[in-house]
Parts: C-alpha cells; structure tokens; sequence
C-alpha cells in the first residue's frame, strides 16, 4: 500500500485505482453518510454482496450506477478481476448487504490481496451492528472482545463459550434468532445466571429493542416468544478476580488439563487460582 499518500487529506470525489470499503445502514436507511453516497454514485463501479439490497439503498438516493455481485460463493473468481480493473485505473466500491463489510460479511480476502497488491483502500465508515449495540448497551465499552458468531462445532464452541466465562471484557455476539434461546441456555451454563447481559433486537429500526439486565431475565423474556429479526447479544466481563464458578465446567477443565499431561494437584491449583476458589475445592471435583 501507498502509505505516504494515505496521509494526505482524501479528496471527496472518488479516485483512480482505489478501493472504497462503504459501510452502509443496518436497517434505518437514513444512517448513509453523504460521503458514502457521493462515492456509490461516483465509482466505476460498485461490487455488492447481494445486488437486490443495494437496489433500496440506490433507489431511495436516486443513484444508478454498475452493480456487480460479489460474495462468499463467488469471491475467489471475481477477486482477480477486481484487482485488474483497480490496476487499470478503476475506482471500486464495495458494499455488504448491512453495515461494514468486512464485519462478519465478505471483503476480507479481497481487502487483503488489494493490500498484497501495493493497492490503496480507503474506508468510508458506516453502521456496524456489533458497536451500535454495545454503545446503547451500557456496558463497559473501552476495551471489548467481538465473537462474531460462535463456531456451531460443540468443541469450539465450548472452548470459546468457556473463554468468555472468564473474560473480564465486554463480549459481543451475533446470532440468529432462531438460536437465540439456545445460546442463552449455554450462556447461563457457562457464565451463571447472574451475569449481566443485553440483548439488542433489530437496532436502529422500527421494532428496535434492548432487553436484558442479567442472563436470568432475558431468558425469561424471551421463553414463550417467537423470536423474529436481528439480533446482537452484549455481555459483561466478569469481574476481575471473581469468575463463574461453574462447578460442572470447572470439572471439565481439571479433566482436560489432566489430560494434557498436568498432576491433579497442579492442575487443581492453577484452577482454583483462575476461578477464586481454595484448592482443595477445585481438588475434591474428581
Ligand atoms: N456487517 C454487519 C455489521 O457491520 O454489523 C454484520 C453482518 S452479519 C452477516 C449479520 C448479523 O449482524 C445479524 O445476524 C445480527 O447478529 C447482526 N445485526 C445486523 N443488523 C442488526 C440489527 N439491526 N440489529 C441487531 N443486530 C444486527
């Protein structure tokens, strides 16, 4: 990438051979910026993840410009000619569905041979579900980890549902709604029911709501409903010094680490270290 000339002041009107990363609304069509809509109607042209959503977006604003389609299926043929167009002069942008692509959405592996290609990227910032939930949830927002969505495979998933019991950060989870009751089923397993949470349901839209408190209530909120729409989960870190301590999973975690070749008693004592639990404790799991 051309460093020196990212330190210049961008000029509004897109330019040659440049890629564009466009962040667009994640439902209130209202959130584009002018900047974002002065450079949809300006490229060359704009790759999208689904054509037909950036129709509404084209359509409101009164632009028409090339729209290709570009996503997970058909990435990898479309990234090399995307990269010849861009070192022929073009100016790209590229647009997911909702929010920031790139942000659980395609664009990464094309961000990423435009960089290899000494190509310059410039990102006109945009919504992205997973901030807009974590401001407007309360919850410690300085210093945060984002899951994305969880691995579906039961043992990543618990190692990583294992690794957010202890984190002391804010977590931010996306998920279905469809698997929503669930994951807050193996949230109260993993993390105890007292764990502050906020469920963020279809922000910046008309049904938009923030349900929550701890993971006790959003269960009982949610158990007889039909869960519809957009949903990102924000969870509070534990409590420095004070983790969950989840006798069950514990005991897992003796067991792995003894078959990793640690003695009860080592093993014992690094987890009751990392839990805030007497040794002995953690030593009678077994
Ligand atoms: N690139 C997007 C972004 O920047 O947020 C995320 C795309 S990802 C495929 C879609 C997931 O984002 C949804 O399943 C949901 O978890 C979350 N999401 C997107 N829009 C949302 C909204 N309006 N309200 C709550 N969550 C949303």
């Amino acid at each position: 990438m051309n460093s020196n000339s990212l330190l210049s002041h961008r000029k509004e009107e897109p330019e040659k051979g440049i890629l564009y990363i466009v962040g667009t609304p994640i439902g209130n069509l209202n959130d584009i910026s002018q900047r974002a809509l002065n450079i949809l109607n300006k490229v060359s042209l704009v790759a999208c993840e689904d054509t037909r959503q950036t129709k509404k977006i084209m359509h409101k604003f009164n632009i028409s410009n090339k729209l290709i389609s570009f996503n997970k299926h058909n990435s990898l043929i479309k990234i090399p000619k995307l990269v010849k167009d861009l070192k022929e002069g073009s100016s790209i942008a590229i647009v997911s569905d909702a929010g920031m692509p790139g942000i659980c959405d395609p664009g990464e592996d094309i961000f990423k041979s435009v960089k290899s290609e000494g190509i310059d990227m410039i990102c006109v910032p945009g919504a992205c579900a997973a901030i807009t939930a974590l401001v407007s949830s309360g919850l410690p927002s300085s210093s945060f980890v984002f899951e994305g969505f969880l691995p579906k495979k039961k043992t990543d998933r618990e190692k990583i549902l294992l690794e957010i019991s202890y984190s002391e950060k804010t977590t931010i989870i996306y998920e279905s709604p469809k698997r929503l009751k669930n994951l807050l089923n193996e949230l109260l397993e993993f993390c105890g029911g007292d764990r502050e949470i906020i469920v963020a349901r279809e922000l910046t839209k008309k049904f938009e709501e923030h349900v929550g408190n701890n993971i006790n209530k959003a269960i009982d909120f949610f158990r007889d409903k039909d869960i519809v729409g957009e949903i990102t989960i924000v969870l509070k870190g534990t409590r420095k010094g004070e983790s969950n301590p989840n006798k069950s999973i514990i005991k897992k975690d003796l067991n792995d680490l003894i078959d990793a070749g640690l003695s009860l008693s080592a093993a014992s004592k690094y987890l009751a270290k990392k839990n805030g639990l007497k040794k002995s404790e953690v030593y009678n799991l077994i």
